[in-house]
């Protein structure tokens, strides 16, 4: 190891002599200097290979591969001594685990692994994520320092996670000695609860509060928890951030819509910045799909990924999904990607979340996910005020936003009077009078059923 940390310096700090040499050696005219060689940046050395970065895409990369690296390889024997294999890679195989070294830092202290794709090079940055990424960036340059804590919310598959990852990868790459701890609210409360039971707490508390970066994702699982987690959860946070260690949290709500919670944990989520991410616009869900393209090295039609970018708006997921079965349907079939198949293999595409059609049915879904209740609950007959106030939102936004009758809307949702639906939507009609929150909540959830 030490060796390669030895071999990797020397080739380091010799390299502009070395991109000299061989400009010389092959007389290579400046444009092509300029082009092909300049860009390139040792990254690391391993198994007497050095890996060079270029940043660019696959074709750059096969193009200095053929033409250059023999050259390449000599000049570095020239100047320093080594003989060495080259092995060209793109900035995002930089983060992929090539040496022993970079694959540990790609593993949190909790054992969880961070995808090495989900870095801040590729995440692509359009008006509906920028803030969100700037901010992000900024907690991953000064953690501790700025925000704390950073609190991302925003709807299913738009980038939080992504944002995390590469917020504990680029702290873990500049400094791999940071005690960095991603995990899910979830995994916290079964880890809690799993220390209970055994009654260790005290390792459990160790581990979390030993933390310089904390970040805890799809933290609105906190109203579904058991009811330690709050208490844990507030002292955690308490603790940390008393030692200026950052915490970063990702939700799919804003902090005031997260139900059943202490509120002296909703005044620390608002504490420190809150930032939102919205669906992307068409430029932006292009974007995307052109960087996926380069991330896979695939080479696809402008028209196809204009045309997938306008059949999938609001999910990143998705969008991401579509592509890769216009990709397996190719393969599959043996025909190349070209508009026709791409038509045709997603010709029976609905969209899971947004680009269906507003229905009763739907409606229901999204409130009981939004309260964090069963669709079957939702549609009982319970009366319990957990269940009937989502209820009587769900009457409300079927009224609004479907032309559904009374008495259908009624069965959807475990009524047989029509007169239930017409008193459900006039109480939050008359309640958004003075209830700036239930009128903020009615904002999201009709954001949630159609984002565009
Ligand atoms: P969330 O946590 O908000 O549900 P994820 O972070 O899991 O969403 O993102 C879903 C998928 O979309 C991931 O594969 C992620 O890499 C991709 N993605 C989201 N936003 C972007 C972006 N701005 N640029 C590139 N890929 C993105
Ligand atoms: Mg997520």
């Amino acid at each position: 190891m030490a060796d390669n940390a030895k071999l990797f310096n020397d080739i380091n700090s010799g390299w502009t002599a070395i991109l000299q040499a061989l400009k010389q050696d092959q007389d290579v005219p400046a444009v092509s200097y300029k082009t092909w060689l300049t860009p390139l940046r040792p990254d690391s050395f391993s198994d007497n290979t050095l890996y060079v970065i270029y940043p660019g895409d696959r074709r750059g990369i096969d193009y200095i591969d053929k033409k250059y690296k023999f050259y390449l390889q000599r000049a570095i024997e020239y100047i320093t001594g080594i003989n060495c294999n080259i092995i060209l890679i793109t900035e995002s195989d930089s983060r992929l685990p090539h040496t022993q070294k970079t694959m540990s830092s790609f593993i949190t202290m909790n054992g969880n692994r961070l995808n090495p794709v989900y870095t801040f090079d590729n995440f692509v940055v359009g008006n509906s994520n920028k803030f969100a990424q700037a901010v992000s960036l900024a907690v991953a340059e000064s953690p501790g320092e700025l925000y704390n804590p950073l609190y991302i919310h925003g709807g299913v598959g738009l980038g939080k996670t992504h944002l995390m990852h590469a917020i504990a990868l680029f702290i873990l790459q500049n400094n791999p000695d940071a005690r960095v701890l991603y995990t899910t609210c979830e995994a916290f409360n079964n880890d809690l609860l799993e220390a209970i039971r055994n009654k260790n707490n005290y390792t459990f508390r160790d581990k979390y509060r030993n933390a310089d970066i904390l970040l805890i994702d799809d933290i609105q699982f906190l109203s579904r928890g058991g009811e330690y987690i709050q208490e844990e959860i507030f002292n955690t946070f308490n603790h940390l951030y008393e030692l200026k260690k950052q915490i970063v949290f990702a939700s799919d709500r804003p902090p005031k819509e997260i139900d059943n919670i202490d509120t002296r944990i909703i005044s620390r989520f608002l504490q420190g910045i809150t930032v939102e991410i919205l669906p992307p616009d068409l430029e932006t869900r292009v974007a995307i799909l052109r960087k996926k393209e380069e991330i896979e090295n695939y080479n696809i039609d402008a028209e196809v990924i204009n045309y997938i970018a306008s059949k999938v708006k609001s999910n990143i997921r998705e969008l991401e999904g579509a592509l890769k079965k216009v990709i397996a349907f190719s393969k599959l079939n043996n025909k190349e990607v070209n508009l026709e198949l791409a038509q045709e293999t997603l010709k029976d595409h609905l969209s899971m979340y947004n680009e269906q059609e507003i229905t009763s049915l739907r409606i229901r879904e999204v409130v009981a996910e939004h309260f964090g209740i069963k669709v079957s609950d939702l549609a009982s007959e319970k009366r319990s005020k957990d269940i009937a106030f989502p209820r009587h939102v769900a009457m409300y936004l079927c009224c609004e936003l479907t032309t559904d009758s009374l008495t259908s809307i009624a069965r959807v949702l475990g009524k047989k009077d029509h007169s239930t639906v017409i008193h459900g939507r006039n109480k939050i009609i008359e309640d958004m009078k003075t209830d700036e929150e239930l009128k903020n909540k009615i904002e999201i959830l009709k954001k949630k059923l159609s984002p565009s």
